[in-house]
């Protein structure tokens, strides 16, 4: 089972074009600036199978790609690798993942095979974008996307800065 803090079924500001993007839950490296400290606690959130994403994602009509993002994602690699296997090979959907990893810790990894797209790095710090595919993406340190909830809560993603999560009141 995969531990999940949030999914948003359709976002662009997470990679190329529109893309279903899974944020996982649990992070233990702790980088300085990191404005998601919610998905750094490993207590279960949303708890869902490959399977079961998998099928979401085949739902999801007009999709560019899928990106894991976090929380840490590499800390739960063995299941996003089964979502990632499948849509590369049932989809002609890309991948990629946003890592607080640098490259060189996480090179054992099975998921490693399935990106198209890779950020790793320390938030803030070091950062660097590996394209590993024909996909090519450009970091993009400055979009953010707002989705306003049926219960009125916001929901941010993307790069905020720190002036315009307060113009928020978030
Ligand atoms: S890896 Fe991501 S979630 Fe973890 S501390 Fe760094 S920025 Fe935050």
């Amino acid at each position: 089972m995969l531990n999940i803090h949030n999914i948003e079924k359709s976002n662009f500001v997470n990679g190329n074009g529109n893309r279903f993007v899974i944020w996982v839950q649990g992070c233990d490296l702790g980088c300085k600036g990191c404005w998601n400290r919610e998905s750094w606690s490993f207590e279960a959130k949303i708890l869902k199978s490959a399977d079961e994403i998998f099928k979401e994602i085949l739902n999801q009509p007009n999709l560019d790609g899928v990106t894991f993002t976090g929380g840490e994602p590499f800390l739960q690699d063995s299941e996003l690798t089964k979502i990632a296997k499948r849509v590369k090979s049932e989809t002609k959907l890309t991948i990629q993942v946003f890592t607080g990893f640098r490259l060189e810790e996480i090179e054992n990894s099975p998921l490693l095979k399935e990106i198209d797209t890779l950020v790793a790095g320390r938030y803030g710090q070091e950062q660097r974008v590996y394209n590993f595919s024909d996909t090519v993406w450009e970091f993009d340190n400055e979009s953010v996307e707002v989705e306003i909830c049926e219960d009125g809560t916001l929901i941010v993603t993307g790069y905020p800065q720190d002036e315009f999560l307060k113009d928020l009141k978030i």
